[in-house]
Order: C-alpha cells, then sequence, then structure tokens
C-alpha cells in the first residue's frame, strides 16, 4: 500500500480494533488530542503507533486529509483506522507507521560536534520538501510544519524523516466553487486561489527550519521569553532576520539565497513548492559541500531554550493562519468595489439579504 496514493475516501472500520491488533500499554507520546500508543499487528507481528481520537467532525476532517496524503515515503502513512467505543465514548482508533527514530532535532543535538554538514542539512531539507511537494501537488496545506512533526523511522543512520500530525491541514481547493451549481467562468482568480496563502505557510516553516538546521537557532527569536511578543511579530512580518557570525561564516551563499526566498514577508512573494524542489540546493543536495555546520554544538548548548523555540514556532504558524484566513475575507460591508456600490444603490437591502 505504501508509495501508492490512497485515492479512495476513509472509511473506519466498524470491526473491532482488537480482532486485529494487540494493543500495548506503552506510551509513545502524548499529544493535545490524546495519547498515541504501541500496537502490534496480530497477522505478521509488526510494531504500529495507536492513535486514540475523540469522533467527531474536526477528527474526522484531520483523518480524512491525513490517509488521503499516506502514499508518500515522506508522510507518517497511516495503515488503518477503526471506529469503536472506548472507555464509554465513540473513538477513530488511527493506526499509523512506528516512527522510532524520534524527533529531527534530538537527533541532530545528540551529535554535539561538527560532523553535521551543510551536505547533510540541505539533504533533510530535500526530504522535507518531498513531503510538502506531495501534499501541495494534491491541494493539501499541512499548515504545521515544524520541528516536532518531523519524526525518524527509526535510529538507523539511513532513516525516512516524515512529516506527520495533519490537525490543522486543509484541502486548498474550494470545492464549493467547483460544483456544478457554482460554475465560477467569471470568478477572479483571487477568490478560486486563496490557497496559495494557506501553502505559504509551508513554505515559511521550511525557511525557519532551513535556517535552525544551519545555525541552531531561530531566525526570529523575542526578547523577553514571552511566546511571540509583540517585537517578535514585527521582525516576522518586517522580515528582520540576519545571517550571524560565527555560525554562518562558512554557510554557502545558495543556502541564504534559498532562506531569503523563502522568508519573504509577502507571501505574495514567497519560493512555491515547485519554485523550491528546482532551487539548485535542494536539486543537487547531495553535491552540496561537506562544509561543518556549528547547528549541533548550538542546539546541545542552548537545549534549554528549544521548548521556547518550538512554543515560538507554534505561536508563529497559528498567527499566520489567523491572518491569511482574514486576508482574503474581506466584509462585503467594508468593500468599495466600484459594481457593488451601484447594485448597494439599486438595491439598499443587499447587505442583509448577504448577510443571511
Ligand atoms: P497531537 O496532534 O495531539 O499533538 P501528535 O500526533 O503530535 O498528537 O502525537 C503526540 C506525540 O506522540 C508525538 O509528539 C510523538 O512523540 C508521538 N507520536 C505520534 N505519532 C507517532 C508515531 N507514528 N510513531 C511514534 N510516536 C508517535
Amino acid at each position: 500500500m505504501m508509495g501508492e496514493t490512497q485515492s479512495k475516501n476513509l472509511q473506519p472500520k466498524k470491526t473491532n480494533i482488537t480482532d486485529d491488533y494487540k494493543i500495548s500499554a506503552n506510551v509513545l507520546g502524548l499529544g493535545i488530542n490524546g495519547k498515541v500508543l504501541e500496537c502490534y499487528s496480530k497477522a505478521n507481528g509488526r510494531k504500529f503507533a495507536l492513535k486514540v481520537l475523540r469522533d467527531n467532525p474536526k477528527a474526522r476532517r484531520e483523518l480524512d486529509l491525513h490517509w488521503k496524503a499516506s502514499g508518500s515515503l515522506h508522510i507518517v502513512n497511516i495503515i488503518d483506522v477503526y471506529e469503536n467505543v472506548y472507555k464509554g465514548s465513540r473513538c477513530l482508533l488511527v493506526v499509523m507507521e512506528c516512527m522510532e527514530g524520534g524527533e529531527l532535532f534530538s537527533r541532530i543535538q545528540e551529535r554535539a560536534d561538527t560532523a553535521f554538514t551543510e551536505r547533510e542539512a540541505a539533504e533533510i531539507v530535500a526530504d522535507i520538501g518531498k513531503a510538502i511537494a506531495y501534499l501541495h501537488s494534491m491541494n493539501i496545506a499541512h499548515r504545521d510544519v515544524k520541528p516536532e512533526n518531523l519524526l525518524y523511522a527509526d535510529t538507523s543512520p539511513l532513516a525516512l524523516l516524515k512529516l506527520t500530525d495533519f490537525g490543522f491541514a486543509k484541502e486548498t481547493t474550494n470545492t464549493m466553487l467547483q460544483t456544478p451549481c457554482y460554475t465560477p467562468y467569471y470568478v477572479a482568480p483571487e477568490v478560486l486561489g486563496p490557497e496559495k496563502y494557506d501553502k505559504s505557510c509551508d513554505m515559511w516553516s521550511l525557511g525557519v527550519i532551513t535556517y535552525i538546521l544551519l545555525c541552531g537557532f531561530p531566525p526570529f527569536y523575542s526578547n523577553h521569553g514571552m511566546a511571540i511578543s509583540p517585537g517578535m511579530k514585527k521582525r516576522i512580518r518586517n522580515g528582520q532576520y540576519e545571517f550571524p557570525k560565527p555560525e554562518w561564516t562558512n554557510v554557502s551563499d545558495e543556502a541564504k539565497d534559498l532562506i531569503r526566498q523563502l522568508l519573504k514577508t509577502d507571501p505574495n512573494d514567497r519560493m512555491t513548492i515547485t519554485e523550491f524542489m528546482q532551487h539548485p540546493w535542494v536539486k543537487r543536495a547531495s553535491e552540496v559541500p561537506q562544509t561543518p555546520l556549528m547547528s549541533a554544538i548550538v542546539l546541545k548548548e542552548e537545549e534549554d531554550q528549544w521548548e521556547e523555540v518550538q512554543d515560538e514556532m507554534t505561536n508563529a504558524l497559528a498567527t499566520m493562519r489567523v491572518d491569511y484566513d482574514q486576508c482574503h475575507i474581506k466584509d462585503v460591508k467594508e468593500s468599495s468595489n466600484p459594481l457593488l456600490n451601484k447594485r448597494r444603490k439599486k438595491a439598499p437591502g443587499l447587505e442583509i439579504q448577504i448577510s443571511k
């Protein structure tokens, strides 16, 4: 099943999960929405991860998109979903590939020396890019690409890095406008295409992750230890970041060029995933110079600040999702579109009709 697109819609099995899997008491991790446990297939003994979600429309939406995306090597694939009553409430039990290699940056931090090179960073970034390219080609924006959601399949040096957690994923095609009764011959591209903003969140994330991989600290950080201070928000908006010495001294100009294109403040100017995959530093990642980086040392030295770095990225992404949602939903009452003004004169009750 892996490696091919799961085109069919998700249809959770109604049979009991324990018919097919043995559930272990071992907790792999705790999420906001529930526990992730270890489980074993009764058919072949293989180990999987089991995420238990309360059955509700939000969980269904998350799983629907995660299921659709479960064809890529660089996405934590869903194997099975069951709809069972668990401890008295209706639950969705999600069997996923078990990621035993831990989070991306924990693994780099463990190597606290300069053996981590620019080439390795480029190869990691290219792999994350493949996951995002796969999603964007299916018109899915992940919108929560951050260090905690990038996990290694196992602890071997060749382990695959995969993206998980579709809690904020969004389908970017406006299916409503595609239904026959809304055939949008006359609709402007920006109405059909707010998808661009959702996808550009993922590109911003790629920029931040690339930056951290190359130096060990984030491009934007607050000065007050407060999660996303007004100052930091302003710096993000103005795109104020630097490539300070000594960490950036030996990093290639190609890498810096890529970051500049990913961290563009205006989402319209930001690189798309197609452009990203074509950028020489990504496309020819295996030929990038093996320049030793300071990232692993910095990550180790600043280990106690890592949680704050993660919180800031979480908050910045949340702000971005809200801002982008607002920036393309214009309140009709505030619009001064000349055609609308003309119609307002003709039909004064228009607003009331629209807001119904
Ligand atoms: P939430 O969306 O509720 O935050 P996550 O999907 O991020 O939940 O999972 C919570 C934690 O469980 C993760 O941080 C990770 O440690 C662990 N986990 C999640 N999925 C897997 C998996 N497929 N294999 C192993 N551990 C996992």
